[in-house]
């Protein structure tokens, strides 16, 4: 089934760190960016089955209830969603209220995903954050009172001045809510990053590679600990709760994209919206497309990318099933290149299956680069 994937590119203030397609809040482009994306997604309509719907961006918990509402009413109308559809809205705690997120639930909305990344306010200031530990904590008591009863919580590590011990803190603090799925990611600073500057002037450095496996392994064994399953890299759930979105993109499947900058795959194309909000918008109101870069991915380019999408579940690639569907043997192909890491135990090949081991994960980058062609 398809999953349906919705951008939101506005956020209340700009964080230091962030490379995502997203601009300033303003009422009025808001509301001219959400009629565009209703037009969209009912010229995209086709009826097919889907299951997903994911509000991603920026900051989709910026929109009020109603259009949230509007939008989900959209996507009923233009494919046919599974009964048991999941609905994700990505939130930031400082936008939430009590009443917002009843409203969100009453919209369809059943998954939350709250953007925490740390529970510690020093290190929440150092990244410009909005909110406070407390605010964020109150967040999700909220949700919980308004019904959610399937919260992720994203978390980032290798923050500037975190100590491993630190790290953990959060992990604990995260624990102790108890939410039904979490991500734990590591910091990138892009070359360009505010925050870079801010380093600079603070003198904050982060944290030593070594400190960063530790890290890694100390916070997901944390999370085994208290029950929680990882089954991607950066990813751990409560039974149940694995994100049935985001396990479209690293499973092969096939997903649709609206609004700014949204990407699609399906039936072998790939495509990506116009970036720019207000080209999107314009282009949405002349009736032109608003789908750039359309092409059909080669064979090469998807098995590629089934390998590295693969490699990065807890559960491994099947390299039988990838065979039937690519009519490659990755054995017999990379083997001679893949041997060594398994010789270090980095990487796990019992014949059938290839998977990475967490010591693996921390190398995924090396180890998935014998795939690039
Ligand atoms: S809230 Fe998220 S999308 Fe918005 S600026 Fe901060 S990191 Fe970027």
């Amino acid at each position: 089934m398809l999953g349906l994937y919705v951008h939101i590119p506005f956020c209340s203030a700009i964080c230091n760190y962030c490379n995502f397609n997203r601009g300033l809040f303003e009422t009025g482009l808001k509301e001219r960016y959400v009629a565009a994306l209703l037009t969209e997604i009912g010229r995209a309509a086709d009826g097919s089955p889907a299951d997903t719907i994911f509000f991603g961006g920026g900051t989709p918990s910026l929109l009020e209830p109603t259009e949230i509402a509007a939008v989900v009413d959209a996507c009923r109308q233009s494919w046919s969603l599974d009964g048991d559809v999941e609905i994700t809205l990505e939130a930031n705690p400082e936008t939430v209220t009590a009443d917002r997120l009843a409203g969100f639930r009453a919209a369809g909305v059943n998954r939350l995903s709250y953007g925490i990344q740390s529970f510690r306010d020093d290190e929440l200031e150092r990244l410009s954050r909005l909110h406070s530990v407390a605010r964020a904590v109150e967040a999700f008591v909220m949700a919980r009172v308004a019904g959610f009863d399937n919260i992720s919580l994203d978390l980032m590590m290798w923050l500037p001045k975190q100590t491993v011990a630190q790290w953990l803190e959060s992990v604990d603090a995260l624990i102790a809510l108890g939410p039904d799925h979490a991500s734990m990611y590591m910091l990138e600073i892009y070359p360009n990053a505010p925050l870079r500057d801010a380093m600079a002037r603070g003198q904050w450095s982060v944290a030593p590679e070594d400190d960063v496996a530790e890290m890694y392994l100390c916070g997901l064994g944390r999370m085994d600990a208290a029950g929680y399953a990882q089954y991607e890299i950066s990813n751990v759930a409560r039974p149940g709760r694995r994100s049935r979105h985001n396990l479209k993109y690293w499973t092969d499947g096939e997903w649709l994209g609206f609004g700014c900058g949204a990407h699609s795959t399906r039936v072998g194309t790939r495509w990506k919206n116009l970036s720019g909000t207000e080209d999107y918008i314009s282009a949405v109101a002349a009736g032109r497309l608003v789908a750039t870069e359309r092409r059909v991915l080669s064979a090469a380019e998807r098995l590629e990318e089934a390998l590295f999408t693969g490699l990065r579940l807890s559960a491994g690639l099947d390299l039988q099933a990838v065979n039937d569907r690519y009519s490659v043997d990755v054995w017999s192909r990379y083997g001679g290149e893949l041997q060594p890491f398994v010789d270090q135990g980095v990487l796990f090949y019992d014949g059938k299956l290839l998977r990475l081991p967490r010591e693996g994960m921390l190398l995924a980058h090396e180890i998935m680069a014998v795939f690039i062609g």
